[in-house]
């Protein structure tokens, strides 16, 4: 059972993390809950993450990390999870007493985005997963949990995409290439940035298996072009709002040991929740 210290300060590190619209609704949910703390971004470059996170000890700091840092945090804290150990990724961590401890609630949030397309996971579902990265290995641990599912991994570096692949021997394996990967998928995942600005797509739409649903973890204002493109050709897509609310509450979980009022959260980014199915 998770006895987090009550954190001195809440903080978001990454590098760049401007952009980032968790400080949005992790502050309506703080509002909601009456927990007098702000969540700070702080931009922090890789070559500051380990002093700041000394720095950051002091107070008992609790928080979330983004990119480039999660690989680095896993490293950083005194205990993983089990969940980041599989995926040797950090994106939540506080602290119980003077020890730092760091979680993966990517994983979770990437099982409710599912929901939201699926109701339930899928049966032996085909994935082509489009990355290589912290978010693929997140998506693969939430996947092996699915019953009879195979996993096609297509990355620009194949030796990323084999590293992954055999972490999960029994799951995934990388595929040849894009359009081995892709051919009988019944769900595509971007697990790239391709996407996050501009109108660039990690897959021609004209690609996907007629039945395929979409997942972008990518998400902006509007959506990505990619799930506009594949709902246009009638496929059911998602972007990563879902994963992102979701992980970042299952985060303030951890914190303070409480639900956040999810309801406000989404408000905070002016949409309703997603509905499960
Ligand atoms: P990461 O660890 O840096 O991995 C990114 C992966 O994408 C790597 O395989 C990388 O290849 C590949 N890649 C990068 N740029 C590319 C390009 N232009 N074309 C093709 N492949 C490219 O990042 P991450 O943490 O996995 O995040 C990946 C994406 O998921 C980001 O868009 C992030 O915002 C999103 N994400 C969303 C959520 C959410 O809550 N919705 C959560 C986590 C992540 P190389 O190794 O060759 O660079």
């Amino acid at each position: 059972m998770i006895r987090a210290t009550r954190p001195g300060r809440l903080v978001l590190l990454g590098h760049p993390v401007a952009h980032s619209l968790s400080p949005r609704f992790q502050g309506a949910a703080l509002a909601r809950a009456g927990i007098p703390l702000a969540y700070e971004a702080l931009d922090v470059p890789p070559s500051e993450l380990s002093t700041t996170m000394r720095a950051l000890r002091g107070v008992h700091a609790a928080g979330n990390v983004t990119i480039p840092h999660k690989s680095a945090m896993a490293l950083l804290c005194d205990r993983v999870t089990p969940i980041a150990a599989r995926t040797r990724a950090v994106n939540t961590f506080w602290h119980e007493a003077e020890e730092l401890v760091g979680d993966n609630t990517d994983v979770g949030g990437f099982d409710a985005l599912v929901a939201t397309l699926y109701g339930v996971a899928p049966r032996n579902a085909r994935v082509a997963l489009i990355g290589a990265g912290g978010a693929a290995a997140a998506v693969c641990e939430a996947i092996s949990h699915w019953d009879g599912a195979r996993v096609f991994i297509v990355a620009r570096r194949p030796a990323s995409a084999s590293a992954l692949a055999e972490r999960y021997p029994d799951l995934a394996a990388r595929a040849g290439s894009l359009s081995e990967g892709i051919h009988d998928a019944t769900l595509v995942v971007n697990a790239t940035p391709v996407g996050l600005t501009g109108d660039a797509m990690p897959v021609d739409p004209e690609l996907l298996p007629r039945d395929a649903y979409v997942i972008d973890l990518a998400y902006r204002a509007g959506e990505t072009a990619f799930v506009r493109a594949a709902r246009a050709r009638a496929h059911r897509a998602a972007d990563g709002l879902a994963m992102l609310v979701e992980q970042g509450a299952l985060a303030f979980e951890r914190w303070f040991g409480i639900a956040p009022d999810r309801t406000a959260m989404w408000e905070a980014l002016g949409r309703t929740p997603a509905a499960p199915g």
